[in-house]
């Protein structure tokens, strides 16, 4: 008997009528002879109303008892999950993440996952039950509730796949799988068949939101077969896994934007060994998230360093420097907002010379300025004015072949001569 994980995300399970389709779900699995193992997310935007009952009450609540307070969430769907279940001929059962051995560090609100002790887990499979268990949730070893991040039921899920050694982990969730771009914003985006882990990983580091990026590791480093699917049309998914099956060979698979970025120029820092360590660390140590960072030599023992960030931490950057400006010894400081990154990501790049040449001429005949870059073997990042993204990563979708597209099968029989 194979056994197989599901998971359900917060709309799936939004309220009980999509509980109950997702039981259905987990009654077709079983039915199909699998052992099933089914992780759920709170209900709807259960836990967003969870933060802001906290935020009513503090600006700085203790991160302990915020574990305490979020994961309530999930137990609310597994134990009504079971319910439905059970009304429809079911044995099934709910584990809360430490009934389920999921073990963590000892770290509150964004805790990683350390070991999973199966036992449990697998003899309710054993004797025929449905086992659900709360997403987001673990137990550190000195026995305190931990979770794992927002969106981190995802990373539950798969963490479970690999150490039961699962078939498969599905996603169940509100799209029907992973799209070349955000369909909201790109209209040609389609829906890719496959896509590799690593290409996964930059696509949800860069915030294409469908995956947590650590599940995504973790189906990485221990090889589960991930699927995007969707909970509400019957429609396949997107599979997530070690060499995309070339459906086309492209150099690039998607595209990411994000916006709200502001650039930051720090001028005529001296060219010292520890010029940057000094910039960085401070900005490190209040937890600034910094983007691409770019370098430049100005003069005799003087450079210029300029870095991105979200421009949520502007003015908290401006203060940061400001008062470490007598160590660091800069002479002005330039910040331009109103900034957007694009990214392109694909496998196929690293054996494809000039596909960052060519996303540059897209964007100069879009006459677009690129204000930073950044590259990685299968990413290629451009920073550029806000109010020319959507058109950018339109033309960007368009030039690398990524709108929907004819099928190679009738293109043959277009070229037959009739
Ligand atoms: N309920 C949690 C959240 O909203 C975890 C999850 O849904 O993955 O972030
Ligand atoms: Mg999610």
């Amino acid at each position: 008997m194979a056994t197989i994980v599901q998971k359900f995300g917060g709309t799936s399970v939004g309220d009980v009528s999509k509980i109950k389709k997702a039981a259905q779900k987990v009654k077709k699995e079983m039915e199909a002879g699998n052992k099933v193992v089914t992780v759920l997310s709170a209900m709807g935007k259960s836990t967003d109303t969870l933060v802001q009952l906290a935020e009513d009450i503090t600006d700085n609540p203790d991160k302990r008892e915020m574990d305490m307070l979020l994961s309530t969430g999930e137990q609310v769907t597994i134990s009504l999950m079971v319910m439905a279940l059970k009304e429809i001929g079911i044995d099934a059962v709910s584990l809360t993440g430490w009934q389920a051995g999921i073990k963590t560090e000892p770290v509150h609100q964004n805790a990683r996952i350390t070991r999973i002790d199966t036992e449990r887990v697998e003899s309710y499979l054993d004797e025929g039950k449905a086992v659900i268990v709360a997403g987001f949730q673990g137990m550190s070893e000195d026995g305190e509730i931990t979770t794992l991040g927002r969106g981190g039921s995802d990373t539950t899920a798969v963490a479970l796949a690999a150490a039961l050694n699962a078939k498969s982990c599905s996603i169940y969730t509100d799209v029907t799988g992973v799209y070349t771009c955000d369909p909201r914003v790109a209209k040609k985006a389609r829906q890719l068949d496959s896509i590799s882990y690593d290409e996964m990983l930059e696509l949800a580091n860069l915030g294409a939101g469908v995956l947590h990026p650590r599940s995504v590791e973790f189906a990485k480093n221990y090889q589960v077969p991930l699927i995007v699917r969707s909970s509400m049309v019957d429609k396949e998914g997107t599979v997530v896994e070690e060499e995309a099956s070339m459906e086309q060979n492209l150099a690039v698979r998607g595209l990411a934007f994000e916006a709200a970025v502001t650039k930051i120029t720090i001028e005529r820092l001296p060219n010292n060994f520890d010029t940057l360590s000094n910039v960085f660390s401070a900005l490190a140590d209040d937890g600034i998230d910094v983007d691409i960072i770019t370098q430049q030599v100005t003069g005799e023992n003087e450079m210029n360093v300029s870095f991105s960030i979200h421009s949520d931490h502007l003015r908290e950057s401006l203060d940061i420097l400001k008062q470490h400006s007598d160590r660091i010894g800069y002479k002005d400081i330039r910040y331009e907002e109103g900034l957007a990154k694009v990214s392109i990501v694909g496998s196929g790049m690293v054996s494809n010379p000039g596909v960052a040449a060519n996303m540059f001429n897209v964007l100069s005949q879009e006459e677009v300025f690129i204000k930073m870059v950044s590259t990685s073997e299968i990413k290629v990042s451009a920073v550029i004015p806000e109010d020319a993204m959507v058109r950018s990563v339109e033309a960007l979708h368009t030039a690398f072949q990524l709108d929907e597209r004819v099928p190679v099968e009738e293109k043959k029989k277009e070229k037959v001569p009739s």
